[in-house]
């Protein structure tokens, strides 16, 4: 931490920028007074590590707590990402906390301040007030800062934005750090919605040529830069009111500025990451191009929820020009620390102070990322401590949020379950295809017009299917459904991406989908395993009357599909559709079908799936098995085998198989002698 830095968890947001930038200037004036012109001859040759540290995609995880779960979660959580802080800041003498955005929108907690009870003006958002133990130096902001308009967003930050639809001289809490923006203008102003950059003024303690410790004052210059994607996402906030340009673009305009106000070394914060593909102004993830823009000594990025560097991880990060050995991004030194408070990313930046100013080292920086998980010798997981000091911050909200998790937001009239979703019961299923098909078919009218005409469909699969266990199943009661529910009928925090395919890869789609099953011999009289080891979260399906499949599971894996029809015409292998699924079979579905590796992808949304689930059932309230839960898309192909064909599920659930309308069920032992508490099921396929 640098020698000047104060307490930040006593001061208010406001007193505390005025006091950092006193003493900054404090700073400056001690180093001016010392040495004249600014410059210090004496100690030219001295060096200096300063760590930069990044927090990345927050997304309000404040506690490491599972608010659709209502569950202690160890493996995310700022309270953990805040002790490898203090830890860091006790390793390296001079030390830059900074933010990349994504911070204010993601759990329960954040929709709780911002649109279910608003914070007011004199209060600062859980997430800032929990950063603000720690006391950040800079921040930019994500595409989610966004999310909920632009009225709030400058509440939250304090005030200050000059847009249409605001009212700037509000002052309010603020987030307690600097904000800086560099790609995104004010269409009122022609100017900048917020700074591009700043400049810290700080003092390094540095090592002198003499080997003596001497401080040192140095200028850091940060700008940010976010998702040009803004403009499609938040459309309806942002239309009209705020520009977006590329990061290149305003690196180009705003680097120079900040080296000619003096800055010694500039930090991006880019909320964007790496991708291969070729500039373009509206790029996504340009972290390739932006590390090449003259001037950038250093780059966090974020966005993308990935790790860098990690060889392993991330597969597509392993482009020309990224090094993850040196932690570099064509030479510059870059970090990537995941999401949710999961890691810390830090770069250590080698300088050099030649008697007048600061340079990077560039080829004697590192970068790392430290992780608040990882395993013991035993191979178990273990978790960083949380730090003590970040919960009480905002334990009365915290509760807040967790009433209101449990508040009805519908009612079903049945029991959504996947106790018998491999048996075809489309019950915990159908009601996410309708969210997610809703959800694309809209967006595409609206914004994606050239992909207006074709059909939207979707698929999604039973996420909980036995695997852990009895336990492990979607199973929500007839009666109230509350938000804490859409994490049972949407297990994880997928986003929803639409895919381009055509009827030929519908077919392919589904015959990897059908490996969920064993090949069933007919002739066999002995007992055969109706499941296979493929997962219940693969078995992809559609739940539509418009879509009709049979599965053979007498046949081999991809010789399965039979029957399969559109709107009841056999499916035209050439024919167009959108398929709305998630980021994970859409970017690493190579398996399934080519087009999911990424390359079929036609919008890849920034909303949860299961934050769409829980706006549907907002939307449609009265959820009922006829319009929610009954539509099969498939049905077992009609066989006579000579011998039982058994699965396992739930306990003693044949009145749910029954209720869905699987007469071909029959229980036939309570316990399976599996051990896990389900019991033993068969299935008559020659109905
Ligand atoms: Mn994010
Ligand atoms: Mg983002």
């Amino acid at each position: 931490m640098f020698e000047h830095t104060l307490n930040h968890s006593t001061s208010s947001p406001a007193r505390l920028s005025r006091r950092v930038a006193a003493m900054g200037l404090v700073a400056l004036a001690a180093s001016l007074a010392a040495c004249g012109s600014g410059s210090d001859n004496t100690n030219a040759g001295a060096t200096a590590t300063l760590a930069v540290l990044e927090t990345t995609d927050l997304h309000f995880n404040v506690r490491s707590y599972d608010y659709f779960k209502l569950a202690e979660d160890k493996s995310y959580g700022f309270e953990r990402t805040a002790t490898l802080v203090r830890a860091a800041r006790k390793e390296f003498a001079n030390t830059l906390l900074v933010d990349n955005g994504d911070t204010i929108q993601g759990t329960a907690l954040a929709d709780y301040e911002a649109t279910i009870s608003p914070i007011p003006c004199t209060q600062q958002l859980s997430m800032y007030k929990a950063m603000g133990a720690l006391g950040f130096d800079a921040g930019t902001l994500g595409n989610h800062e966004f999310n909920y308009g632009l009225p709030f967003l400058n509440q939250v930050l304090g005030g200050g934005l000059e847009v249409d639809g605001v009212d700037a001289s509000k002052k309010c809490a603020g987030a307690g750090f600097p904000m800086v923006l560099a790609n995104v203008t004010s269409n009122k102003t022609k100017k900048p919605l917020v700074q591009p950059y700043t400049v810290l003024e700080r003092t390094l303690t540095a090592k002198g040529a003499d080997g003596k410790e001497v401080k040192l004052p140095i200028k850091i210059g940060v700008i940010g830069f976010t998702t040009p994607g803004i403009m499609n996402w938040d459309k309806r906030y942002l239309e009209g009111k705020v520009s977006a340009e590329g990061a290149v673009e305003a690196a180009t305009k705003y680097v120079p500025e900040l080296r000619a106000k003096g800055a010694d070394i500039v930090v991006a914060l880019l909320h964007g990451g790496l991708d291969g593909a070729a500039y373009s102004p509206t790029m996504e993830n340009p972290g390739l191009h932006l590390s090449k823009v003259a001037g950038i000594d250093a780059m966090v990025m974020g966005h993308q929820h990935g790790v860098f560097p990690d060889t392993a991880a991330t597969p597509g990060f392993n482009l020309p020009g990224v090094d993850h050995k040196a932690g570099t991004v064509n030479g510059v030194p870059a970090v990537m620390a995941s999401s949710w408070g999961k890691a810390l990313g830090v770069v250590q930046l080698a300088l050099q102070w030649d008697g007048s100013k600061w340079t990077v080292n560039k080829s004697a920086s590192k970068s790392e990322l430290r992780n608040i998980q990882s395993k013991n010798a035993a191979g178990a997981n273990v978790y960083v401590d949380a730090d003590p000091a970040v919960a009480p911050l905002i334990e009365p909200q915290h509760q807040a949020a967790i009433q209101y998790v449990k508040t009805p937001i519908g009612q079903t009239d049945f029991r959504m379950s996947t106790l018998f979703a491999d048996l075809g019961d489309p019950g915990a299923i159908q009601i996410v295809n309708q969210a997610q098909q809703a959800y694309v078919a809209a967006y595409l009218k609206a914004s994606l017009p050239q992909y207006a005409q074709l059909p939207v469909l979707s698929v999604s699969a039973p996420f909980k299917s036995g695997f852990q266990g009895s336990a492990d199943y979607t199973d929500v009661a007839v009666g109230p459904v509350a938000i804490n529910n859409a994490a049972d009928l949407y297990l994880y925090p997928n986003t929803v991406y639409a895919v381009k395919v055509n009827g030929g890869d519908i077919k392919n789609w589904l015959e990897a989908a059908a490996k969920r099953f064993n090949q069933i011999d007919p002739a066999k009289t002995g007992e055969q395993a109706l499941i296979s080891s493929f997962p219940g979260y693969n078995f992809d399906m559609f739940t539509t009357a418009d879509v009709q499949y049979e599965i053979d599971v007498t046949q081999p894996v991809g010789s399965r599909i039979k029957n399969l029809s559109y709107l009841g015409k056999p499916i035209d292998v050439a024919q167009e559709f959108v398929v709305a699924t998630n980021n994970y079979r859409a970017t690493s579905g190579k398996s399934f079908i080519d087009k999911l590796d990424g390359s079929g992808t036609i919008w890849a949304s920034p909303d949860a799936n299961r934050d769409v689930v829980i706006d549907y059932i907002r939307k449609n309230p009265a959820v009922t098995r006829a319009a929610n839960g009954a539509a099969k898309s498939w049905r077992f192909a009609k066989a006579s085998v000579a011998g039982p064909v058994v699965f396992s599920s739930g306990a003693n659930a044949l009145a749910v198989a029954q209720a869905a309308g699987l007469a071909n069920v029959t229980l036939l032992a309570a316990d399976d002698g599996s051990g896990k508490g389900t019991s033993k099921y068969g299935v008559d396929l020659s109905k």
